[in-house]
């Protein structure tokens, strides 16, 4: 495959970007090689600058899941530029935006739009905080909620200790009240929460994990969460960035039928614009200034270009409960099919999977939390990525990533995916 002109821009690149990329994954560290630069888009294809074209699995990780350049959001933007792109002014569709996204997640009362994700989970937690009056809060390994200050903390020695910053430039101040557990483990929750009495303002969590590759929540674990989050009075945020209105029409908690205080949400909301929400119970969310004391604001949030892009995929969806059938169909037939491969080449590797996300990982472990997800073959993942790429399947270039299907995928395209994926398998382990 020839990607000259990619690896030309890539050398540029890196002269003026720090690391040639504008987020560290897109520069192919963990897979290795040259990350290919993408030019355009259209349905279930990406086309890079050497004109390869590719079956997409990234899909801007997660908002296009009705394909790249649908018409009707396409259109509604154009429409929208005609009225300028942006007011710092309250319009009209905020308010039809906050309206619907009430609706579509009934566990959201009010409302607050943001321009990415990692705003919408900074600000859940100050709100948290604000509103219980308490300064910690839980994480869990392995679950990302952007790159806010509070959440680059890793787990300390022992489950109770404080975490460590995670990156250069977070202070130990805040690592001290940023406490970590591993993903799927009540017991360990449970044990942070009774040491820490009346300390934790909030316990935030993706509900399925997309972050460490897609792992899913074990039975009564959210569940659990809830039940210990009612007896101590600690703010339940959902970071439904990725699964909001994607493993459902109301997300995550509709699915696992769990209702959280606070809701973030992003990526798909945008419709492709950089958008986040945040909302909730009616009463932690008046705190938010100017109704209450917590403050937070942004100059072009509910922009009127990304809220006509945002609402008008919403209402999509809204409409079209037919999305998530055929998502669900999706899913299953690639499932099914790279079950079928491995058993044929005698492989055991685990495959996680839930609607329209999934990633196998190159390990015979079940993989339920970060340890177990990073008990997988890193190497072997790098050798299956490009083999995939060579094969004209665009992945997430990491081990630790979730695939994301769109609508755009008709069965001729899932049987090339299920076809690279056991040609690629054959390729890399020599069978
Ligand atoms: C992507 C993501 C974020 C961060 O969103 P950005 O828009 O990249 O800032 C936060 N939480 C989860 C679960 C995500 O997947």
């Amino acid at each position: 495959m020839n990607i000259a002109t990619s690896q030309h821009l890539f050398e540029k690149a890196q002269h003026f970007i720090p690391g040639g990329v504008n987020s560290p994954v897109r520069a192919f560290r963990a897979v290795g090689g040259s990350p290919v630069f993408i030019k355009s888009a259209k349905g279930p294809y990406v086309y890079d600058e050497d004109d390869n074209e590719y079956i997409e699995l990234i899909n801007s990780w997660g908002p296009m899941i009705l394909g790249h350049a649908n018409e009707l959001i396409q259109k509604a933007v154009y429409d929208a530029i005609q009225h300028s792109f942006s007011f710092g002014a309250p319009t009209r569709r905020e308010v039809e935006m906050a309206e619907l996204i009430v609706s579509m997640v009934p566990s959201i009362e009010k409302v607050r739009m943001v321009n990415s994700g990692t705003e919408a989970t900074m600000s859940a937690i100050r709100v948290a905080r604000g509103f219980t009056g308490r300064d910690k809060i839980i994480k869990f390994e392995g679950c990302y909620h952007g790159h806010g200050d509070s959440f680059l903390i890793a787990a300390g020695s022992g489950a109770v200790t404080f975490g460590t910053p995670d990156s250069p430039g977070v202070t130990k101040g805040v690592a001290n009240d940023t406490l970590t557990a591993p993903f799927n483990d009540l017991e360990a929750v449970q044990t942070l929460v009774n040491a820490n009495k009346n300390d934790i303002a909030a316990l935030i969590l993706e509900p399925v994990v997309g972050n460490m590759g897609c792992v899913l929540p074990a039975e009564g674990f959210l569940q659990g969460l809830r039940k210990i989050c009612d007896e101590e009075g600690i703010v339940l945020i959902l970071d439904e960035v990725m699964t909001g209105f994607r493993l459902a029409k109301g997300g995550a908690q509709e699915r696992f039928g769990i209702s959280p205080d606070l809701t973030t949400l992003g990526k798909i909301i945008g419709g492709g614009m950089p958008v986040g929400a945040y909302g909730g119970r009616a009463d932690i969310m008046n705190k938010v200034s100017p109704a209450g004391p917590v403050y937070q604001a942004g100059t072009l949030s509910g922009n009127p270009i990304a809220m006509s892009a945002g609402l008008t995929m919403l209402n999509y969806l809204n409409d079209h409960p037919e999305v998530y059938t055929q998502l669900e169909a999706s899913g299953e037939k690639l499932v099914n099919g790279f079950k079928a491969s491995m058993q044929k080449l005698g492989l055991n590797y685990t495959l996680n999977q839930i609607g329209s996300m999934y990633t196998l990982f190159f390990t015979d472990q079940p993989v339920t939390d970060f340890p177990s997800a990073k008990s997988s073959d890193l190497p072997l993942f790098g050798r299956y990525f490009h083999a995939m790429l060579d094969r004209g399947i665009y992945m997430g270039p990491s081990q630790f990533e979730s695939m994301f299907l769109s609508t755009a995928l008709e069965d001729k395209h899932l049987d090339k995916i299920i076809k690279a994926n056991e040609e690629s398998l054959k390729e890399i382990l020599s069978l």
